[in-house]
């Protein structure tokens, strides 16, 4: 087995510039030519894992099937190279700390200082060549969260250096990632502000090999010529990102403008086969000229940054284009919604989804989508939190037990429809302790989510600490809320239905987390189809 060869994606100039994308579109350009390749995030801040970071901090935490709760770059990892990531593909700055100062506690550094260069470096190396145990990859992509200047960020970038050195060049590089603003008073493209990033990079003693520039309007050869000759990178290493109306068109755009071969040539690596992406540019193809169009309500708490739902909102793209649908998504603040307006708010929607989330804020208005969804025979699809409202809502309204509630929301409530997981009554640490990662979930025959899957056994991942109350089951299934799947082994309710509606579907996993380009999620696709056909 060759060795394998790593490639480094650090961000310059602004945040946000899209270099998850990136690490995602070159991998599957990779991939796509032949190489086995993974991503990994490499992330500066101090939370062990954003587990404990509310969406609004940095969006979406997504979760991997050994249940890493990580970043939600590695959704996008997945979503384009359709093969699963682990917790080995995220790091953060406080899990280095962390293993630094058990070993210190441990007493393996007996007797020495223990310092940032070489402790936190080593470990931060050490973590980087992990990834690629195992001769699994040809080739290992590093995203380096943050931007180059960084006090947090500059123990990575060292660690990029030293690796640099040690490997040689052709082993690894350095692929940096930076903004061309376009001034529309003068017409001009500036690449000062790239020129200034670079010496940044050079300063922590990093010359990039790769610049890929986002802009906003295509770069004449001129400025691309300038970015190579003032930053000492070859011409045709100079490589120009357009914005664009969808991510998926990125991998696209960086075949015509030749990112992998470049790289390729940089590791001295063989081209293998052109990338055909048949099935990349069919699903392109689809969402660009879609047929129908649904509009689906999402009901959440955190619908101020859309980037707390990414795995959602990318999962309906991919659903409508096997539907060859446009999926509307209205983003509904669910403490927006009351019992006096609901009604109002929520009609003229196609369906509507309950969202994740955690905690009492918002939730009545969740369960008021869920009550309006039902008595009004609107598709719904209720995730995790979802599940629960749908669940506490026919319990109060159907089944008539009034004030039945979530042991998470109302501890004393008469009626604990959900409740606390009994592994989870002695918990009391909060980072990492949720029933986390993928279980198996057995699907009878007789349900809508049957006809989506297609078969009885499935596995899907999750984050909770609340199930469904067993007490409660035979009342639920004599009134028509069906228990359509369940664990096999702890006898936990998964999924939940109402026989008699069009499609009302609660999970307790998380299906979004893993919907691909390749294979779009079952549920969203049968949820869309619902949609489309109300
Ligand atoms: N808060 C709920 C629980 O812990 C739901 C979690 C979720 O929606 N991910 O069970």
């Amino acid at each position: 087995m060759a060795e394998v060869k790593y490639i480094f994606v650090t961000g310059g100039v602004t945040s946000s510039l899209g270099k998850g994308i990136l690490s995602a579109s070159l991998a599957k350009l990779l991939q796509s030519r032949g190489y086995s390749v993974t991503i990994q995030k490499l992330d500066p801040y101090i939370n062990v894992d954003p587990g404990t970071l509310n969406p609004y901090e940095h969006g979406e935490c997504f979760v991997t099937i050994d249940g890493a709760e990580t970043d939600l770059d590695l959704g996008h990892y997945e979503r384009f190279l359709n093969s699963p990531t682990t917790q080995a593909n995220n790091v953060t700055t406080g899990r280095i700390y962390q293993t630094v100062i058990e070993k210190e506690r441990r007493g393996d550094y007996l007797g020495k200082t223990v310092q940032v260069i070489p402790h936190i470096t080593d470990e931060i190396k050490r973590r980087i060549k992990l990834v690629a145990s195992g001769n699994r990859f040809d080739i290992v992509i590093t995203e380096i969260g943050g931007t180059v200047g960084d006090i947090e960020s500059l123990p990575y970038i060292e660690s990029v250096r030293q690796l640099k050195w040690e490997m040689g060049p052709q082993n690894c590089i350095v692929i940096h990632l930076t903004l061309v603003p376009y001034l529309s008073a003068t017409g001009e493209s500036k690449t000062k502000p790239t020129q200034h990033s670079v010496k940044d990079l050079l300063e922590e003693g990093i010359q990039p090999d790769v610049l890929v520039l986002r802009t906003q309007k295509s770069l004449t050869k001129d400025v691309k010529r300038k970015v190579a000759l003032f930053c000492n990178v070859d011409e045709g290493a100079v490589v120009e990102t357009v914005d664009v109306s969808t991510i998926y068109e990125v991998p696209v755009n960086m075949l015509s403008e030749k990112l992998d071969q470049t790289v390729l040539r940089k590791l001295s690596l063989p081209e293998k086969e052109e990338p055909a992406l048949t099935e990349w540019r069919e699903f392109l193809s689809r969402i660009k000229h879609p047929k129908y169009s649904v509009k689906i309500g999402l009901v959440g708490k955190y619908v101020e940054l859309p980037d707390a739902y990414k795995s959602i909102s990318e999962s309906f793209i991919h659903a409508g284009s096997v539907n060859e649908c446009k999926v509307h998504v209205e983003y509904i603040h669910s403490e927006e919604i009351s019992e006096s307006n609901y009604a109002e708010k929520l009609k003229g929607l196609d369906g509507i989804l309950v969202a994740p989330g955690f905690g009492s804020r918002g939730i009545d208005g969740k369960i008021l989508a869920a009550r309006f969804a039902r008595e009004n025979n609107v598709p719904y699809f209720g995730i995790c939190l979802g599940m629960q409202c749908a669940v506490i809502e026919f319990a109060r309204n159907v089944l008539g037990l009034e004030g039945a509630h979530s042991t998470e929301i109302d501890h004393k409530t008469k009626h604990p429809v959900i409740d606390l997981m009994e592994e989870q009554k002695s918990i009391v640490d909060k980072g990492g302790t949720m029933r986390l990662g993928v279980y198996k979930c057995i699907i009878g025959k007789n349900s809508r989510v049957y006809d989506a899957y297609h078969k009885t056994e499935i596995l899907e991942r999750h984050r909770h600490r609340y199930e469904f109350n067993d007490r409660y089951l035979d009342d639920f299934r004599k009134n028509g809320m069906m228990p359509v799947g369940i664990n096999p082994e702890s006898n936990l309710v998964e999924i939940m239905e109402i026989a008699d509606h069009k499609w009302f579907v609660g999970v307790q996993f998380h299906p979004e987390y893993s919907s691909t380009v390749v294979r779009p999620h079952p549920l969203f696709v049968g949820f869309v189809k619902a949609c489309l056909h109300k």
